[in-house]
């Protein structure tokens, strides 16, 4: 079912792992699909992708640690679509480290890519969703913001960072008809978590009630739920997806 059909979305971190799914996705669901991300050539191939299932979507280089590049991109993508209508900001880095150990580089890095790359992307692109009077903005935050991991206090600081920006500019924004959401995955099976040994995977598992890893489309549905007509009533939402991993309500 075509319910996104005629909308503009952008994904950042398109290029591969949930983006990826995320924008196949939309695309799916009849949207028009900006993909964005640093590497272009792997962006390309999304779009043909897309493109051969018979969607539109176009590749946009863009950096969301360098706010001239978020600049930049979010002109350009205004530029030829008109507007953004759906924003999934999904792209994301870990820098793992003990807090004692930690550099400030790392904390630096993981914070304005996962938390100032959203704030700075979706300033850039409020002003025509607010004129337009309707828009969707899905956070893809993580488990381990509600729940904090040892060895992550940046990444966990930076998703819990984007749950409380969710709820704020859900208030913010409501009367013009944008709803903003979050979606919280657990373990997915992507070249993020590929780097994990196997007794992090084994450890993982057991605290999975539904006892497996999830996978980035399971993660892309709930996205495209939220951006559709039936999610109109949903907004300050942090949806968990993590096979029951954490269950917080
Ligand atoms: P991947 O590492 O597979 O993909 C990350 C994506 O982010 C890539 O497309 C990458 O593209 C993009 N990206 C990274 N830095 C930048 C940047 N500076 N500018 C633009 N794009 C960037 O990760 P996942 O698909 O697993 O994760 C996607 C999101 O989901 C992240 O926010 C992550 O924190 C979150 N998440 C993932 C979980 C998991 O288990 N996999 C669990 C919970 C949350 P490029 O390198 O081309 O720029």
């Amino acid at each position: 079912m075509a319910d996104l059909q005629g909308r503009i979305a952008l994904v950042t971190g398109a290029s591969q792992g949930i983006g990826r799914a995320c924008a196949l996705e939309l695309a799916r669901a009849g949207a028009t699909v900006a993909l964005a991300a640093r590497n272009e050539a792997k962006l390309a191939e999304v779009a043909a992708e897309i493109e051969g299932a018979g969607g539109q979507a176009a590749a946009f280089a863009l950096d969301v640690a360098s706010e001239e590049s978020i600049k930049a991109g979010a002109k350009a993508i205004v530029e030829r679509y008109g507007k953004v209508e759906i924003l999934v900001n999904n792209a994301g880095i870990t820098r793992d480290g003990l807090m004692m150990a930690m550099k400030r580089a790392d904390w630096d890095d993981v914070l304005g890519t996962n938390l100032t790359g959203a704030f700075l992307l979706t300033q850039a692109l409020l002003r025509p969703m607010l004129k337009n009077r309707w828009g969707r903005i899905i956070n893809i935050t993580s488990v381990v913001g509600r729940t904090g991991q040892a060895g992550q206090v940046n990444y966990a600081a930076s998703k819990a960072g984007l749950i409380g920006l969710t709820r704020s500019l859900a208030r913010e924004v409501a009367s013009r008809g944008i709803t903003v959401n979050a979606v919280a995955p657990g373990y997915i099976e992507t070249p993020m978590t590929a780097v994990l040994d196997d007794k992090q995977r084994t450890a993982m598992m057991g605290a999975i009630p539904l006892g497996r890893a999830g996978t980035d489309a399971e993660i892309a549905a709930s996205v495209r739920f939220l951006a559709s007509d039936g999610a109109a009533y949903i907004t300050g939402h942090v949806l968990d997806v993590n096979g029951g991993m954490f269950m917080g309500g």
